[in-house]
């Protein structure tokens, strides 16, 4: 039998939508699957919905699936990655960006009782200030003036002097801002706006701040109702050029005064429109409680970029009490807390202090190299889909972009981008890559992934249907119009292209033949373009593993799009769920025809990299590697875990392991070589000058606990700080851990811990260690992992016979810095 363990990540629990979901992903396989809510010890057949349902289970509620059956290995991990991730989807209320991981309430919040209003995350971080409601424009007033005959005149006189505002604006702006107003300028330059609005003038006789507010009502409904979340979040900025329109018909109408921030503030609001939230003073502005806004909004984008932290499921009308009062944002623990008593405050000013050094040990960590333990070198590139999503995955460490999805620029629009808006997106991605490489991969589009504006009929099976590549011959203007822009965004910094879906030669020749042409074009017109870009293909076709010697001669270098591969190597359909237990690329024959694309390219001295999923996955970090890959392309998020992996991961060791796979019967038996293959992590000496803290304003056993669990989890000595801290606290909770002579050791053996340390606070202040042992001045933290044996005792008691010694507590008590305290314990102590 296997186990998966997980918090309980749905705000509203486990109610009929999750639970619905959870069986229907459950039934899918053959194996027994139980659920187990370990908080009420409640037990129920997860192929039940009903069942599920009754469990009573609530946010945060620790679970676990008990999974039994000839399919069990398959089924733990494909559901593993469904309740880490799109499992929080299910539930009514729009969830984060990223997948927020439940953990649980950190006890030394929790012993603090404080006022918790439970919420949803959608951009991390804590803030604190006043809480105060964002008044939004009411229209109403607009409707005040009749039809007149100047409307259509004075409709046109706005457009422009708005279009040529924002053009003002777009000069002095940058990032994200940038993208964001142009995506308003080209709205308003839309003839379908103005056009509406005049025809609702003329048709239905509306007055013409009428006629505004209808065309801004009629295209916010449609979106509303549309299936997806990206459109549904454009209502915002339909909103905010519709008011700004009214505003400069009306100026005299326009808010007197602009909503200002004079002190720290946490918003709160419905929603607000983009240029709403870049009228604000970011500097006072330090967190946002949207009720309705989402997880793509333009909004949200620009709060992530100015990190500010942002919840939603809280809803104006339940805060109304607590406006005017001071609250805390906690968006890590996805809470917000009103009127915190002095207690809560310290408990939010460590985990402050904790957060900035966490930012800072990042910033230092992103620049590490990607090498393995026998320092090979290894690309480790970031999947984006637009320029947005740039700077965050360079912060992230990315090496490179080893797959920008450019279709994402085509959909959810009525045309396609023209040639300056692709040229500005893909210059602005090249200039943040600061001389990175770019891999452009050419619009993707056709088959699923459906462009109205191209009229493309519906198909049988649009996965074997038209689409990528095989729509370039009939959209060549199109295509040559992607091409220069990209060929002329080259000129600002390293660019690559790729080519999706191709199958055979003949395309990859027809490609070189267009792009010769328009090379040409570019060169006659005078225009500036590079006239070095490298060539590669997306390898998710299987034909193409055959012909890999024939395509050497062609292009630079292949990527593996693991996504499609898997589904036509296997003919197994990757979004048809009856079939997903299918649809697992570990396994032999997957491996095996890697490794043959591999050789066969690296013999003709072309470089092979992977953009699909499975590269970000870590658990296969080590088969990917030994099977060569050269490059790993994944989800900015993704790259610091993976980069921390590789390190610890011996090229040797690795390639014997892939061997080994490649001859593997199943699937299973890869799994079970996987787990059984254990990188070793060096070991870390347990007491260390990055756990010596001294002049930290610790006032409090809670405080303690916090800091020197969060600072354990910069040092990369436990994942999970939450956790480790719990485990202190039980056993902290049963008896006294203040030894005397203004000592306290804290300790426990935690499966929590990575690697086994020992962490010191040498305090500012003595501090009631509610003990009757007194006061405490210096803490000596014991984390062991759950392997140590007995030697959390041994530990224990060496240091308990020093402290009897007054000689070895004076030396250490008049200890002054870190690095003295360090030396007498290591002079004194064997560990
Ligand atoms: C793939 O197929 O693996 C891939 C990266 O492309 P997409 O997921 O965009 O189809
Ligand atoms: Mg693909």
């Amino acid at each position: 039998m296997l186990t998966i363990e997980f918090f309980c990540p749905l705000p509203n629990g486990l109610h009929a939508r999750p639970a619905w979901a959870l069986k229907e992903q459950c039934s899918a396989w053959r194996s027994d699957i139980r659920f187990i809510n370990t908080r009420l010890n409640s037990h129920a057949d997860a192929k039940s919905s009903l069942a599920l349902i009754s469990t009573g289970t609530l946010f945060n509620d620790r679970c676990v699936l008990e999974i039994s059956g000839s399919d069990e290995e398959q089924a733990r991990r494909t559901l593993e990655i469904y309740l880490a991730g799109a499992f929080i989807d299910s539930d009514a209320i729009p969830s984060g960006d990223a997948p927020h991981v439940a953990h649980p309430l950190p006890r030394s919040l929790l012993r603090l009782s404080p006022h918790l209003e439970h919420a949803i995350t959608l951009a991390s971080g804590i803030g604190a200030g006043t809480l105060r409601r964002f008044e939004s424009n009411n229209l109403q007033r607009y409707r005040q003036y009749p039809a007149s005959p100047e409307d259509t005149t004075r409709l046109e006189h706005s457009l422009a002097t708005l279009a040529e505002r924002l053009n003002h604006q777009l000069r002095g702006l940058d990032g994200e801002s940038k993208t964001i107003i142009s995506a308003h300028l080209s709205l308003i330059q839309d003839d379908e706006f103005g056009g509406n609005i005049h025809r609702l003038m003329t048709e239905a006789r509306l007055s013409l701040a009428e006629a505004i507010i209808r065309n801004m009502d009629q295209i916010c409904d449609k979106l509303s109702l549309s299936a997806s979340d990206y459109l549904r979040e454009r209502v915002s900025d339909i909103r905010d050029i519709s008011e700004q329109l009214l505003s400069i018909t009306w100026p005299e109408l326009a808010p007197a005064a602009a909503f200002t921030l004079q002190s720290p503030t946490i918003l709160l609001a419905d929603d607000l429109t983009p240029s709403q939230f870049l009228s604000l003073d970011t500097r006072h502005l330090k967190g946002m409680v949207l009720e309705k806004t989402g997880r793509t909004s333009h909004t949200l984008i620009l709060a992530r970029a100015a990190s500010i932290p942002v919840l939603s499921g809280l809803t104006v009308d339940s805060l109304q009490p607590v406006i005017g009062k001071e609250v805390i944002l906690d968006g890590v623990c996805s809470v917000l807390v009103p009127e915190p008593d002095s207690a809560v405050s310290h408990y939010y000013a460590v985990a402050q202090r904790l957060a900035t050094k966490r930012h800072q040990q990042q910033i230092k960590d992103a620049g590490l190299p990607a090498r393995t333990k026998d320092n090979v070198p290894v690309d480790i590139a970031a999947n984006i889909g637009s320029a947005l999503e740039a700077p965050g995955a360079f912060a992230s460490g990315a090496q490179g972009v080893g797959l920008f999805r450019t279709e994402m620029l085509y959909m959810d629009r009525d045309a396609a981008p023209d040639e300056q808006e692709q040229f500005e997106a893909y210059q602005q991605v090249l200039l943040s890559a600061e001389g990175k490489p770019v891999i452009f991969r050419t619009m993707d589009i056709g088959g699923d992934k459906q462009i109205p504006y191209l009229s493309l009929p519906q198909e049988e099976n649009p996965f074997l249907g038209y689409r990528a590549v095989r729509i370039y011959p009939e959209f060549s203007s199109l295509f040559r119009t992607q091409l220069r822009a990209i060929l002329r965004a080259g000129a600002s910094g390293n660019a690559l292209l790729m080519i999706p879906m191709v199958h055979s030669l003949d395309q990859i020749l027809w490609v070189k033949q267009t792009l010769h042409q328009v090379q040409d074009e570019l060169k006659a017109e005078g225009l500036r373009y590079t006239p070095h870009l490298p060539l590669g293909i997306m390898v998710e076709v299987p034909s193409v593993c055959f012909i890999i010697d024939h395509f050497c001669d062609e292009v630079d270098f292949f990527s593996i799009g693991s996504n499609d591969m898997t589904q036509y190597l296997y003919a197994v359909d990757r979004n048809n769920s009856r079939v997903s237990p299918l649809y697992n690329p570990i396994a032999p024959s997957f491996l095996r025809m890697v490794r043959q694309i591999v050789s066969a390219a690296h013999r003709h001295g072309k470089w092979v990299g992977i953009c699909g999923e499975l590269a970000g996955e870590g658990r296969y970090l080590p088969l990917l590697l030994g099977l060569g890959i050269d490059e790993f392309s994944m989800s900015g998020p993704r790259i610091p875990a993976v980069k921390a992996l590789l390190r610890n991961l011996d090229s040797q060791a690795c390639q014997t392991l892939a061997e080994q796979a490649c001859e593997c019967r199943s699937a299973t038996e890869i799994e079970t070589l996987l787990t059984a293959f254990t990188p070793e992590e060096p070991t870390r000496p347990l007491l260390a000058l990055e756990n010596i803290v001294m002049h930290e304003p610790l006032g409090s056993r809670e405080q303690v606990l916090q800091f020197l669990c969060g600072n354990l989890a910069i040092n990369g000595r436990t994942d999970h700080p939450l956790e480790l801290e719990e485990d202190l606290w039980q056993r902290e909770e049963i008896v006294t851990t203040a030894v005397g002579f203004g000592v306290a050791i804290p300790h426990t053996k935690s499966p929590w811990i990575r690697h086994s340390s020992i962490s010191i606070a040498r305090l500012e202040k003595p501090i009631d260690w509610e003990s009757e042992m007194g006061d405490v001045e210096l803490v000596i933290m014991l984390t062991l992992g759950a392997g140590e044996g007995n030697n959390h005792v041994k530990v224990f008691s060496q240091l308990a016979r020093k402290l009897v010694n007054k000689a070895f507590r004076e030396a250490l008590f008049s200890a002054t810095t870190p690095q003295s305290i360090l030396e007498l314990l290591n002079a004194e102590m064997t560990f």
